[in-house]
């Protein structure tokens, strides 16, 4: 394993390029490497954001953390990656635009250098930054779909102990609800499983979401990563999490259209997420643009908690709409 690119920086912040591959536009495509550097020694935390390229709400609000970041008060460093799929970024989609192979960069750590260009990224953020990092955040939102979302989730398949290590991470980062996860492909089960490093996935805010809930999100990033540093002692400040709803895959019932159509939500705002929602109650319908017919309407399946919602708009058949937290399956967090 070679040096990490920062090794020799000093407090501050820094700033670089990491070369991956040569685009067929002839130009090199490279990751963004943000650096910042604490006055005093401590743990390096690795963050990565936009490895789906449409959720770009804690692109931004890394940008204004950072800035106002007082590195004389910082112990460690951060190391960040802004946008670690810039083609899916540039295509204003999700997944990396290419020919063959697996797409989504979510799928496909730590990567391989000889594989397809998704593969190629990962293994570039792997070497560079995974492998030089003692804890990690791999960071998400809402895309360009108007998702709302909540939670940050953890690794089932982590061992008990860097499971443990990982809960207590999400936990830090201040949101409604932690979710056990399936997270096999994703950067975190390469830290979890090979380097027994813990990792949390926030899931929190989405894109397009108007001045307020933007602002709201963008604010509650923030003091999320304050939370997760303060936790990891590379801040002051660590606080006791706020009780909070765990819940995993058995608990996580997800409410998808059968039709593609125009969804009418009626769970739209912000405060909506943690809202206890009875069996059988309506959480919107699904009209058909062409008749003006309602194709379908939407219902609880369980009594459960709205962890994810969507704006209204159009959506595909199959797609996410809603998910709800079943109460009897999940259990609080004091
Ligand atoms: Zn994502």
């Amino acid at each position: 394993m070679t040096a990490p690119l920062w090794q020799d920086q000093k407090e501050g912040r820094w700033f670089t390029r990491i070369p991956v591959t040569t685009m067929l536009n002839g130009a090199m495509l490279t990751l963004p490497l943000h650096v910042v550097t604490g006055k005093q020694a401590g743990p390096t935390l690795g963050i990565v954001t936009n490895v789906h390229g449409d959720e770009f709400l804690p692109t931004t609000a890394i940008r204004t953390m950072i800035r106002q970041l007082d590195t004389a008060k910082l112990k460690g460093r951060l190391a960040i990656i802004s946008v670690a799929n810039p083609l899916a970024t540039a295509g204003f989609g999700r997944l990396t635009p290419e020919q063959h192979g697996r797409t989504d960069l979510h799928e496909v750590f730590p990567g391989n250098a000889r594989g397809n260009t998704t593969q190629m990224i990962a293994a570039a953020i792997t070497a560079n930054v995974l492998d030089h990092v003692d804890a990690y955040v791999d960071f998400h939102s809402g895309g360009s779909g108007g998702r709302l979302q909540a939670r940050v989730d953890y690794n089932s398949k982590a061992s008990d102990d860097v499971k443990a290590k990982s809960l207590a991470l999400a936990r830090a980062f201040g949101m409604p609800f932690t979710h056990e996860n399936d997270l096999t492909g994703t950067a975190t089960h390469y830290m979890n499983l090979k380097r027994n490093i813990p990792g949390a996935n926030p899931e929190m805010g989405g894109s397009y979401l108007g001045p307020e809930n933007t602002a709201l999100y963008t604010q509650q990033a923030i003091a999320g990563l304050h939370g997760m540093m303060a936790h990891l002692g590379m801040l002051d400040g660590k606080t006791k999490p706020p009780r909070q709803l765990d819940f995993n895959q058995q608990a996580r019932h997800e409410i998808r259209p059968r039709n593609s159509g125009y969804l009418v939500s009626n769970y739209e705002c912000a405060d909506d997420l943690g809202l206890l929602i009875k069996k059988g109650s309506k959480l919107g319908e699904v009209i058909d643009l062409y008749s003006y017919e309602v194709l379908e309407e939407m219902t609880a399946p369980v009594d459960g908690y709205l962890f994810f919602s969507r704006y209204s708009g159009v959506v595909g058949a199959g797609t996410q709409a809603f998910a709800l937290a079943e109460e009897a399956a999940s259990r609080w967090l004091d």
